[in-house]
């Protein structure tokens, strides 16, 4: 016989040594929620009642994969960001706390009605679905190279029931794909330098998918300046642009924005205090 904090406490000296004890809580809870729907509340209510031997099974098997650092969003198969249940795969980045950041710079800055808006490098597509939900009826578009990802993109965009035009194209080569003219363009495109890897914790370097993290030591900007080439074509008059960054690259960015004529260029700190946003006008 098994009660549930027996489970809780043998399940939490697994999880500390790798995640530390408030971390290994908060991944329990998790857990208990997803495999048995209860909440907080109700784990304390049943702490001495007996768990299955299903249960205390399934628990194992989720923490082993813990301790192979797979993160428990591909686990389950779903996150919780910006107020919002999206699903997430390993095809998608999982979203980050400083994107939520972003879409309120840019609700904020756009409270009036029907904007056209473009979001490249969409991934899970949740800078596109929280706009389209956030935003004053905007017009939202979304694309992003991988299919894979563009799939869970729709999958969320119908979860929330927003409308979003997601469509499969190339970062670097936008005009190939979109003819239309918006009044922003936004993105959070592969950003973290080779040379950062060593760096990095295992639950990204060996989970989350490559193709949306890295970028050459010897080109950092090449999506930055891609998408900012096609949006100086692409924005209305007075348009905006809304880039995420890495610290380690912003002010060579915002030089070179800069030298290409784009006006009121400027870096933004994200919670942390790491400059982490741009803005700049057409
Ligand atoms: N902020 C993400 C990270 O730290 C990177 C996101 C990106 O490359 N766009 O892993």
């Amino acid at each position: 016989m098994t009660s549930l904090k027996q489970l809780f406490d043998a399940s939490r000296s697994r999880l500390t040594p790798v995640y530390g004890g408030s971390e290994a809580s908060w991944l329990l809870r998790i857990i208990m929620e997803h495999i048995k729907g209860w909440n907080q509340v109700e784990l304390l209510m049943r702490a001495d009642k007996e768990v299955s031997d299903f249960t205390v099974t399934r628990v194992n098997e989720v923490i082993d994969r813990l301790l192979a650092y797979e993160p428990i969003q591909y686990i389950f198969g779903d996150t919780y960001w910006h107020g919002m249940t999206l699903k997430v795969s390993p095809a998608v980045l999982i979203p980050r706390p400083e994107t939520e950041e972003l879409v309120d710079i840019i609700t904020k800055d756009n409270p009036q009605p029907d904007l056209k808006v473009l979001d490249v490098c969409t991934g899970s597509g949740c800078i596109a679905v929280a706009l389209a939900k956030f935003m004053n009826f905007p017009e939202v578009t979304a694309i992003d190279i991988s299919d894979r990802a563009i799939a869970v993109a729709k999958e969320n965009a119908a979860l929330q029931k927003v409308k979003v035009d997601f469509q499969t194209a190339d970062a670097l080569d936008l005009g190939a794909a979109l003819t239309a003219k918006y009044d922003i363009i936004v993105s959070n495109p592969p950003y973290v330098m080779d040379k950062e890897k060593s760096a990095m914790d295992a639950n990204v370097l060996d989970h989350e998918p490559a193709i949306a993290l890295f970028v050459p030591d010897s080109d950092p900007l090449k999506f930055y300046k891609a998408i900012a080439d096609y949006a100086a074509d692409a924005l209305t008059d007075g348009g905006r642009l809304y880039f995420e960054l890495n610290p380690l690259t912003a002010d060579s960015l915002k030089d070179w924005m800069q030298q290409s004529g784009w006006r009121d260029v400027s870096l933004l700190p994200d919670l942390h205090a790491k400059t982490r946003f741009m803005i700049a006008r057409k």
